[in-house]
This record gives C-alpha cells, structure tokens and sequence, in this order.
C-alpha cells in the first residue's frame, strides 16, 4: 500500500512539475525586512523585486504612511526622497501633507494580493483624501478610508474633487523624477478641461486608467545607475503621440470603455489571451537578480 501511495505520489509530481516550484509572491511576502545590499530596482514595474529597499518613516512632518499592517511602506531611497520633497510640495496648496498608501514590499516582488505592479521599489499610491491631520494612530490608520473623486457614473469629478487635487497632481507630475502618474479616467479630463500647449510635458505625463478613483498612482523612472531596471515602454511622448493626451484616447474611457458596443448577431470576439497575474509568478518569472536579493540577508 505504501508503495503504492508513494508511487502515487512520484507519479503526480512528474506529471505536474509547475506546480512544486514555489510561488514568487509568497516568498516575498514572507520577507519582513528588506535585503542588505546596494539599493536597486530590478526588472520591470509589474516583473520585478528591489533590493537595498529603504522604509518610509510611520510619520513625517508632512505625510504618514497609511495600513501599516500591509508593509508596504518601502521604496527606493530616490522613493523616499520624491515624497519627502512633494509632500512638502503639496502643503503649497493647502494640504498639511500627504496620506501614502502601498509602495513595495521590503524586497519588492510580486504580492499575495492586490497590485500588479508595485514591484521594483518606484510605484507609490497617494491618497485622494486631503489628510485632516498628520498624527493619526496606527489603529486610525487601519480603519479611515480615502474618498472617491468620480461621480457614480463614472463620468465626471464628483464633489471631493478640488482645485488642491489639480495642483497638486501637476506639481507631482513637474517632478523629473516622474516617469508617469495613473489617474481615474475623470481626473484627466477635467485637467484637460483648462490645457494650454503650455501644459504638454506634464500633462501628457498623467494617465487615464480605470480604479485610481480613491488614489492616484505615481510611477518614478528608472534610478539613474540601476542598470537591472527596465524603462517602461511605451514611453508617454509615444502614447500620446508628442500631445497631451487629451484626445479620443482619453474619451474612450468614458464612452466605449462604459458602454461597449454590442457585438452583432453571430459574431463572437475572439477569446482574449489568458494571461498570468503575477500573484502566480514561480521565481523563474523574474529576472535572475530576484533570487540573491530573496537569499540576502
Ligand atoms: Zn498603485
């Protein structure tokens, strides 16, 4: 019988060998504290880890770092840097600083749940909740929710939306450091609302994406000298074809994205590629890098 049962065993995992090579995210998310090593965003925003992660201090004079419990409040040190230096930009335009939510994990990597990205160190959700003060208990922190900016319909800026949110999304956006920042769809348009071609550089920089309602999503390039960190392409110029983005690329979203068009009697849409989420990512999926900084001290 036990012979049987081993051979049983064996059996299944010649048949199934995928499924023994360990899970990416788990193994990251297993990783309190972050790598002892050079800092260094590795790979891609949404295929990658980051070693040499520094954390974003609870509390500073002008931010705190929400849902402590998720640990997620480490970056790059140049992160680090860009929200020191813009959330003691948006206290320019009335705000007492910033609400930070996820960055990466200590090691970056893909994650159990939520994100895609967030991997490398360089991703930051700010919230769109204008914080009422800076000294909020890690308990209050678990439990306040930020505000959605867009109305029901998911067609326009509702009510929580201000000029502050404006300013501030174009400060962030006038940061070199800044490869990109993702906003709801709504946000884009209202901003378009006043462009002038003055306004191009940074503004192409500001990219409609579905969510992004309670936070806007900040993506910073490529560390100058982290040369394991790939750039994203295509570039924003690209995706906006040198403009500011304001065009029919920008108004899908609230039309055909909404309410697509119904297929024709008989006609069915190819099936889409099935692709992996990165929550399913096995060590193998990232690059070569990943695994001394999983090993690393
Ligand atoms: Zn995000």
């Amino acid at each position: 019988m036990a012979r049987i049962l081993t051979g049983l065993i064996l059996g299944l995992a010649l048949a199934a060998p995928a499924a023994a090579e360990p899970n990416a995210s788990a193994l990251f998310g297993a990783k309190a504290r972050p790598s002892a090593q050079q800092p260094a965003a590795i790979g891609s925003y949404a295929r990658g880890c980051a070693a040499g992660l520094v954390e974003l201090p609870e509390t500073g004079p002008t931010w705190q770092a929400m849902r402590l419990s998720r640990n997620r409040n480490w970056g790059h040190p140049e992160t680090i840097a860009f929200i020191r230096r813009f959330s003691a930009e948006a206290t320019r335009y009335g705000w007492p600083g910033l609400y930070i939510g996820d960055i990466s994990q200590p090691r970056g990597g893909p994650m159990t749940s939520g994100h895609s990205s967030h991997q490398i160190g360089l991703d930051i959700d700010i919230w769109m909740l204008p914080p009422r003060r800076l000294n909020l208990s890690r308990a209050e922190r678990e439990k306040i929710s930020s505000i959605s900016v867009r109305s029901q319909d998911q067609r326009r800026v509702n009510g929580n939306y201000t000029r502050a949110h404006a300013a501030i999304l174009r400060a962030a956006a006038m940061d070199p450091a800044v490869d990109r920042i993702f906003v709801t769809p709504p946000v884009k348009i209202e901003l378009c609302k006043t462009a002038t071609r003055a306004d191009t550089p940074w503004l192409q920089k500001i990219r409609p994406l579905y969510g992004h309602d309670t936070h806007f999503h900040v993506r910073l390039k490529c560390p100058a000298g982290d040369r394991h960190c790939e750039t994203q392409r295509p570039t924003v110029a690209d995706l906006s074809r040198g403009g500011n983005g304001c065009d029919e690329t920008l108004t899908w979203w609230v039309t055909e994205y909404l309410d697509p068009p119904k297929a024709r009697p008989g006609t069915k849409p190819p099936p889409a590629p099935k692709e992996r989420h990165p929550r399913e990512f096995t060590m193998a999926d990232l690059p070569a890098q990943c695994r001394s900084v999983l090993a690393a001290d």
